[in-house]
């Protein structure tokens, strides 16, 4: 887990909390279903909600971009980070979202607590809609820098 480890150091996350977020992503690193339904939308969401801070504006930017193309867009998820990747290699200033105060109803400790397989995905899913519906203000702002910079395609199911 060494490569997830510098991002503390700029996500607005504590330590114990970023600790609950890595024994998240293990659980879907060891089971091939949540992998490849949630696991993009997990990245996503905690940082999101982990705006603020010394969390960069391009991270955030990125992470919000991701949330737009697989609950807007209907993107499948592990289809979302090629995609991210034509972003951040297109956009050299990203432009800074203050973060809402109103996302933090749900939160990676619900996740890490799920009953099964099947209520981890729930609540991923509950979790990043109640997140990236915070951030409402600049879905259009969003949309555009993805339309710009990194269109689906014929990959989205709308
Ligand atoms: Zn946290």
């Amino acid at each position: 887990m060494s490569a997830t480890v510098g991002y503390h150091g700029y996500y607005h996350a504590s330590a114990e909390c970023w600790s609950v977020y890595t024994e998240v992503l293990g659980v879907e690193y060891s089971d091939a279903v949540l992998w490849g339904q949630v696991h993009q939308l997990t990245v996503d969401t905690y940082a999101v909600q982990h705006a603020g801070g010394p969390h960069p504006d391009k991270s955030v930017g990125i992470h919000l971009s991701g949330l737009h193309l697989v609950l807007d867009r209907g993107v499948h998820p592990p289809l979302v980070p090629p995609m991210l990747q034509r972003l951040a290699a297109a956009i050299e200033i990203w432009p800074h979202f203050p973060p809402p105060e109103s996302d933090r109803h749900i939160t990676v400790w619900d996740v890490a607590v799920a009953a099964s397989p099947q209520d981890h995905a729930d609540t991923v899913r509950r979790w990043a809609r109640q997140v990236w519906a915070a951030w409402t203000p600049y879905h259009a702002n969003i949309a555009a820098l993805v339309i710009r910079h990194a269109s689906p395609h014929g990959q989205t199911r709308v």
